[in-house]
């Protein structure tokens, strides 16, 4: 038995073919999965009633049921989802003009324990498989048309490469889904092993980096993930991945009140990144968490301080606004409150 949506769209002609079945079922099938959005094989009515048996019985369809909505002002939509093993994981919608961007997780929970993150406040359950990160997409599929796709969700892609990758060229697959490679942002906190595998792909993937410090004293506190793999290490990474690639990085970081948002901290950042080519930063203002009381959202006044301290030094800078805060939209939240319901 494989998950229909572990299947990549060339896999099906051969695995059709070796119960005797002709090309153009393979066709059928992903026009059903594809283009009609199919969440159960009873609904590919333009199927022989055999065939679906057959595919029901072989290639079943990932069940992700939606256990809970929260909806914010600004028309960000936040799913939890509810995998066939009872676990729960978010996915968010957030519109903007001409886009419509889901944000998606690749593990129940996340091992990586960076302080001001909620996903990583209990551990990490287990890693999704790639049929259910597709499923995710799915149920966000069927609340609009996607245009973009971040891999911000709960979870560290790099700590599930496999699953995350195979989801996500699926997702990609002009045959599948279709959804542009440029379109897709993978974003992950530095686990070094995953730039040159990524880069080896050969995929237009966007990818962003967590940096969130601009040295190892304080990235090792914030990040536990630095004392495995420091600075110097991750930013070697990033600078061969760019040159391999051509592509640009854009490094995330969130602003803490009082923990690295000082001018002395936007210098050390803006000449970190210029060792990156090409790189750009994000800066973020900090969602408060609710098991972290003593993390703080910076004023506007220091966010336009960063900014102009890093355009300053040329480095291509954005100031993001946190969406859906009446949505528990940081990453992990929604999840966090439903375990301790
Ligand atoms: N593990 C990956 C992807 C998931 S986190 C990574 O670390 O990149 C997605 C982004 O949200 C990361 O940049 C993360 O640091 C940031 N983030 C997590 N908690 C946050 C919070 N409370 N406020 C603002 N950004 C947060």
């Amino acid at each position: 038995m494989k998950k229909a949506w572990s299947i990549l769209p060339e896999e099906w002609k051969p695995i059709l073919a070796e119960r005797g079945l002709r090309p153009f079922r393979a066709d059928q099938v992903l026009q059903s999965l594809y283009r009609d959005y199919i969440t159960d094989w009873d609904q590919a009515t333009t199927l022989p009633k055999d065939f679906r048996e057959t595919l029901k019985s072989e290639f079943p369809i990932t069940k992700a049921e939606v256990a809970d909505v929260s909806a914010s002002s600004d028309g960000t939509k936040k799913l939890l989802l509810r995998m066939e093993d009872g676990n729960c994981v978010e996915t968010v919608l957030i519109p903007a003009t001409g886009r419509f961007t889901q944000c998606i997780s690749t593990q129940v929970g996340c091992a990586m324990g960076c302080a001001f993150c909620a996903s990583g406040a209990r551990g990490v359950v287990r890693s999704l498989t790639a049929d259910e990160i597709v499923a995710e997409y799915m149920s966000g599929r069927r609340v609009g048309e996607i245009t973009n796709i971040v891999v911000m969700g709960m979870g560290e892609p790099f700590a599930n490469y496999d699953e995350t990758m195979r989801a996500l060229k699926l997702i990609n697959a002009g045959k599948g889904p279709n959804l542009g490679a440029r379109h897709i942002t993978i974003s992950t906190c530095g686990v070094v092993p995953g730039f040159a595998r990524l880069a080896s792909e050969g995929i237009q993937f966007e990818l962003s980096v967590s940096l969130h410090a601009p040295n190892d004293e304080l990235r090792s506190q914030l990040m536990p993930v630095n004392r495995k793999w420091p600075i110097d290490e991750l930013l070697n990474a990033c600078a061969d991945y760019t040159r391999a690639t051509k592509r640009i990085i854009t490094f995330e970081y969130t602003v803490i009140k009082g923990v690295n948002d000082s001018r002395a901290c936007a210098e050390e950042l803006a000449r970190q990144v210029r060792r990156v080519p090409m790189a750009k930063v994000n800066l973020i203002p900090l969602s408060p968490v609710s098991h972290r009381p003593d993390f703080k959202t910076p004023d506007e006044r220091t966010m336009l301080m960063f900014l102009d301290v890093l355009m300053k030094h040329g480095v291509q800078t954005m100031l993001r606004r946190s969406r859906g805060k009446d949505a528990d939209a940081a990453c992990g939240q929604l999840r966090l409150r439903h375990l301790d319901a």
